[in-house]
């Protein structure tokens, strides 16, 4: 009966390895969604990243026009109180003293009025600036909060779906002799989940292969179980595959 125990090891190891393909292809479509998870929280910092800078600049450009403006309230009182002297002043030198301090105030006035303008300019650009990437941001922020919410979702029913094999996985683990689960359990972590593959036409279908004729021949005689001498996975015949078995 040593051939129907190894086919009923081959039966096991195939049910097993759908599951832990199935598995390996969740853990797979898992991962890439917490890796898109991230990606999009990593834009999300970015934009931040520039309002928060355009905040800071708005900020500080705002500062300095306040301080241009004490200056020129500072130098438009200067203007008015020179003036204020010229009638009282009794000599020529005085006179031309106090008209030129005059005209320096005025000066002075008309720089800093021009300097806040430009300060102005510079404050609207920044302003609309910013207001497109807090724009930009919003919306970006809703789209990710609802793909979030997808992808929880997907890993919510990824979690649902393997948990819910791991009883049937087990049982079916537990019939396998523990040198051969060892063996195929290495195989699945060392060969990306996939341990046990049909030998078809001559080849495995494993790593595409020629199996050497010998190892085919004993294939059909089912004594053991066998493994590919390229890749060292489990193979087995396919029944339903024509002039097989
Ligand atoms: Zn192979």
């Amino acid at each position: 009966m040593e051939g129907s125990d190894v086919q009923q090891q081959l039966k096991v190891l195939r049910d097993l390895q759908r599951i832990d393909t199935h598995s390996y292809e969740a853990r797979q479509q898992r991962q890439e969604l917490e890796k898109e998870l991230a990606e999009l929280e990593r834009e999300g910092e970015q934009v931040r990243a520039v309002v928060t800078e355009l905040g800071d600049a708005l900020d500080a450009l705002e500062n300095e026009r306040r301080e241009l403006a004490r200056e020129l309230g500072q130098e438009r009182e200067n203007v008015v109180k020179a003036e204020e002297r010229l009638p009282a002043i009794k000599t020529q030198k005085e006179y031309v003293a106090v008209l030129k301090e005059v005209d320096t105030a005025k000066k002075n006035v008309r720089d800093l009025e021009q300097r806040i303008a430009g300060k102005d300019d510079e404050i609207n650009r920044l302003a609309q600036e910013k207001q497109e990437k807090d724009e930009e941001l919003a919306a970006q922020e809703a789209k990710v909060s609802e793909r979030k919410g997808d992808i929880d979702e997907q890993l919510r029913q990824i979690d649902t779906a393997l948990s819910s094999r791991e009883d049937e996985r087990k049982a079916l683990f537990d019939r396998l002799p523990r040198m051969l689960g060892k063996r195929y359990q290495m195989l699945v972590d060392r060969r990306a989940g996939l341990a046990v593959v049909e030998a078809r036409d001559g080849a495995c279908l494993g790593c595409n292969m020629q199996l050497p004729p010998q190892s085919f021949n004993e294939l059909f005689r089912n004594d053991e179980v066998l493994t590919c001498p390229h890749c060292n996975r489990i193979i087995y015949l396919d029944p339903e595959t024509p002039g097989q078995a």
